[in-house]
């Protein structure tokens, strides 16, 4: 069966780009691996579909700034709120649907996709592309086929995925960048971190290189079994995934307090309390507290001198962690690498190296922090996809 455009992949980009292509009159079909669509999609922010954020703008991504591939906060908003689907910001920026259910931002995809009579075949695992006279053809793992006259790769990446579309890439002249598991746990040296599993605490965490920091972060900080985690972490994880060589976690787990008060402040609990064990009291969850004194060399029932406060006092703002490894791909919600931006048309998500194909998603060799940024950048590229794909195939007279 031939279509006017084949959207492969039903997740954040598929969806919006097949319904916005239907909605500018193609005759589009929607091909997915999985028995469902948006089955991911339902995954993310813990079931709320963290969406979007206030602060969106070209330069939060990486590798390069994204102009020109990238709705403003306010276009994405009124998109859905056309769709139906109303939003709200929490405390951070964060942008979730009013019901806090991921499953609303995919009923509404869903149903205009129904409204607008996009033919969607499910368990269509595509496993070779191919260019012909006329458009593509795809190829599926039990032998069906699908043809377009253009084709629109949205295959998202290799996190939390079983399918990918590297290899479709490939086949139609595309280059993939290395591929790394991001927005994930950072493993250590499991001593550091034995018997905090669980353990959290809002702490500033960076990532160093050679001394240098290459970046920072502030929130929650959770240890777990041989791993550091928490929002924090997943974000300096990104940047880890695009640095070479050994890095270390740097850890202040008082950084809203400058040495001096943090000297003052110990000296005073050591007044009030006298001995180690309780110094920390009231400031972290107790394992953490003893794991510092324990690294500070103290003894619960010791009383520390001045040189022990002060070296409490340094590793309160300054406790490394060598980081190991990571979190895997299954345990990532983010691929780092992809397809990258300068095989694409200048400013937009045509291809270079293949006539009639457009990419978009996760697939490409872009991503953004935690907080809605890379959903975001899979809806917007997904619309402006298809609006190139609407314009290729029905050019205005
Ligand atoms: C647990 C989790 C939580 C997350 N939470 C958030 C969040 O709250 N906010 C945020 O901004 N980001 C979040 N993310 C990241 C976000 O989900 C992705 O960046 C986004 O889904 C990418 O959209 P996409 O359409 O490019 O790819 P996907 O959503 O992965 O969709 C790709 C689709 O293509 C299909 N497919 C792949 N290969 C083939 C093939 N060969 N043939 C046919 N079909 C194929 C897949 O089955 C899939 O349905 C989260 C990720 C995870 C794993």
């Amino acid at each position: 069966m031939t279509s006017e455009l084949l959207v492969l992949g039903g997740g954040a980009a598929g969806l919006l780009a097949a319904q916005t292509a239907a909605e500018k009159g193609l005759h589009v079909t929607l091909l997915e691996a999985r028995e469902r669509v948006g089955k991911k999609l339902l995954a993310t922010g813990n079931g709320r579909c963290n969406l979007s954020n206030l602060h969106v703008s070209p330069d939060r991504y990486a590798p390069a700034a994204l102009e020109g591939r990238l709705l403003t906060t306010e276009m994405l908003l009124s998109l859905f709120m056309q769709l139906g689907l109303e939003t709200r910001a929490d405390g951070e920026s964060r942008l979730y649907p009013r019901s806090n259910q991921a499953a609303s931002v995919l009923d509404v995809l869903r149903f205009s996709l129904e409204r607008q009579g996009v033919r969607c075949v499910t368990e269509f695992e595509a496993v070779r592309a191919e260019r012909t006279g006329g458009g593509f053809t795809l190829h599926a793992r039990d032998g069906r086929t699908e043809s377009g006259r253009a084709l629109l790769l949205a295959c998202g990446g290799r996190a939390a995925s079983r399918q990918d579309g590297y290899a479709l890439a490939r086949q139609l002249g595309h280059s993939v960048t290395l591929l790394k598991p991001a927005l994930t746990y950072l493993t250590t040296e499991p001593s550091l971190v034995r018997g905090l599993q669980g353990q959290r605490t809002i702490a500033r965490v960076s990532l160093l290189q050679g001394g240098r920091e290459l970046a920072a972060e502030e929130g929650e900080l959770l240890f777990r079994d041989k791993a550091l985690s928490g929002i924090a972490v997943f974000d300096l994880s990104r940047v880890r995934a695009r640095t070479k060589g050994d890095c270390e976690l740097r850890v202040d787990l008082l950084p809203d307090w400058d040495d001096e008060r943090t000297a003052a402040e110990l000296a005073r609990r050591r007044a009030l309390f006298s001995p180690a064990g309780v110094l920390l009291t009231g400031l972290f969850p107790r394992p953490i507290a003893e794991r510092l004194l324990e690294r500070t060399g103290l003894r619960l029932q010791d009383m520390p001198d001045d040189k022990q406060l002060r070296a409490l006092a340094t590793l309160l703002h300054d406790w490394r962690f060598p980081v190991m490894g990571s979190g895997g791909f299954d345990q990532a919600q983010l691929c780092v690498g992809g397809v990258p931006l300068n095989e694409l048309r200048p400013g937009g998500l045509r291809s270079a190296r293949c006539e009639g194909l457009y990419l978009a998603g996760e697939l490409l060799d872009a991503d953004g922090p935690c907080g809605g940024y890379n959903l975001h950048l899979a809806f917007s590229t997904g619309y402006l996809a298809a609006c190139e794909a609407a314009e290729d195939l029905r050019p205005r007279q």
